[in-house]
């Protein structure tokens, strides 16, 4: 197995309510030139969950970290005029919270982080603020909401 230090979270930036899954996602990579799927796991909106690639594979979902780094989308993002939201439906945040719990248990010191958090820090002040964020991706504070996991097994 790769060793990993990071589980990224996405989102899939399509809008709330509509439905797509790993399959979709697995067409759109390949439009862009990519090897398939680039992400691990995708959270669909009935909070099911799809496996894209193995994990025991490097994905392709975050530039510069995808070695050691699993990545795990969940279908939503925008709202219906195409802002940047969190749409997770109540089962879709139950089934982050579980996988995430799951992947922390087998990746003890994995950094649970969201995809905007790899944005450059570009004042130096030590905080990714919101204006320096490359993308919003995945449209809420991940590393906030998951930061205490290792604390409730
Ligand atoms: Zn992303």
């Amino acid at each position: 197995m790769r060793s990993i230090k990071h589980i990224v979270i996405h989102c899939s930036a399509t809008k709330e309510g509509k439905y797509f899954n790993a399959k979709d996602i697995d067409q759109w990579h390949k439009k862009r030139g990519w090897n398939g799927i680039g992400y691990h796991y995708v959270i669909l909106l009935d909070g099911s969950i799809q496996t894209g690639r193995p994990i025991a594979k490097q994905g392709a979902h975050v530039k510069g970290f995808n070695r050691n780094s699993i990545g795990v989308c969940y279908i939503g993002g925008l709202d219906t005029n195409g802002k940047p939201k969190d749409t997770r439906t109540p089962a879709q945040k139950l089934t982050m919270l579980c996988l995430m719990q799951s992947l922390k248990e087998e990746f003890i010191d994995a950094e649970i982080l969201g995809h905007r958090d790899f944005s450059k820090d570009q004042n130096k002040n030590g905080i990714i603020e919101p204006f320096e964020f490359i993308k919003h991706c995945p449209c809420f504070n991940a590393k906030n909401e998951y930061k205490n996991l290792k604390y409730e097994f």
